[in-house]
């Protein structure tokens, strides 16, 4: 353990920038990284306001942050595909590589996932984390670090996108224009979309997301009027619940075509009603996505490609000295506030 510099959340509605001991050795099949960029995630400035999410409950002092890109430092024994300099960003969350899930390929869902800023594990607002090789990804040179610290929420996006098993010309709908309903529609897209209608009731989000190629923006109160008008009253290809909101649920089964899929995306905070008949009626797909698996390469060939552009999403990017300002900022969701940003001291 070293005693390192972090943004500490202490407990509900306390933040810390102090020391605090964290492991820096660096084992075999491990990177040591100095981070450039972290983004804030809802998540980060949930445990901040709330305390905890479902389940996980700040017990302890935790180091928030799980949106990284940064420069490997260290190389441990073993690892052949990273070097001292290359420019990467890492995937959170770790799980046992040996777990059933993890053998299946479903290495997201293992139950013994080790993610950051998740508690009680420590995340990555500190000048310098150790990470297995295995989850850190090289950034291609056009890709700079505060895009790198993008990928974990686009790949998010990716995820959703891939479950939806989209079709080239396909539309799709969107509900929500936060930063995942945003990231969403973009993979959507990226994935053969020919349109994305994309709903929410703030026109500042709206505005944001309406700047992508392929995006409609609607109102949400006019949404089911759209997506009808669109699709000559068959339906959207695939749904995506991207609000969490309940409300959404009451019209949700509405909006997919015949054999269409919906994937859930948003989280509602208590149990919702669901349209059996509806969804039978159509053999609605229903598909789930909990953070993402083998989305990272992907998410990374885009970008570097230029066929994806998450810069636009950058509203503000903080000193790690002013990471409270940050944090404090982010907790007033301002409309036009897609992504914030912080970056550590060079
Ligand atoms: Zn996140």
């Amino acid at each position: 353990m070293t005693n390192v510099r972090a943004l500490v959340l202490e407990r509900q509605h306390e933040l810390k920038l102090r020391d605090i001991d964290l492991p820096q050795t660096v084992g075999p099949g491990e990177v040591r990284i100095k981070i450039h960029t972290v983004g804030i995630c809802g998540s980060d400035v949930h445990y901040y306001t709330h305390g905890r999410i479902g389940p996980f409950v700040v017990e302890a002092p935790m180091v928030l942050g799980h949106e990284a890109a940064g420069t490997v430092v260290e190389t441990g024994e073993g690892v052949e595909h990273l070097k001292v300099g290359d420019r990467v960003c890492m995937e959170p969350g770790i799980p046992d590589p040996n777990s059933r899930a993890s053998r299946l390929g479903l290495y997201n869902i293992d139950p013994a996932v080790r993610f950051w800023a998740t508690p009680p594990i420590h995340g990555v607002l500190t000048p310098y984390v150790v990470h297995p090789a295995n989850y850190t990804f090289k950034l291609p040179d056009n890709v700079s670090f505060a895009e790198g610290a993008m990928v974990e929420p686009f790949a998010v996006g990716m995820q959703a996108a891939a479950k939806a098993k989209i079709a080239p010309g396909d539309t799709a709908v969107v509900i929500g224009a936060g930063p995942i309903g945003t990231m969403v529609a973009i993979a959507a897209l990226a994935g053969g979309c020919a349109r994305a209608v994309v709903a929410d009731l703030a026109q500042p989000k709206l505005d944001i997301a309406g700047g992508y190629q392929g995006v409609i923006p609607v109102n949400v109160r006019d949404l089911a009027a759209e997506v009808k008008r669109l699709t000559d009253g068959w339906g959207a290809d695939a749904v995506f619940e991207c609000s969490g909101s309940s409300k959404a649920w009451e019209t949700l089964l509405d909006l997919p075509r015949p054999g269409g899929v919906v994937v859930v995306v948003g989280l509602p905070v208590a149990p919702i009603a669901f349209d059996v008949a509806t969804a039978s009626t159509k053999e609605v797909r229903i598909e789930t996505v909990f953070r993402y698996a083998h989305q990272y390469e992907r998410a990374i060939a885009l970008m570097a490609s230029g066929r994806v552009d998450l810069k636009p999403l950058i509203s503000a990017t903080f000193p790690f000295e002013d990471s409270i300002t940050a944090f404090d900022r982010a907790v007033e969701a301002r409309p036009a506030d897609v992504k914030l940003q912080i970056r550590l001291p060079d």
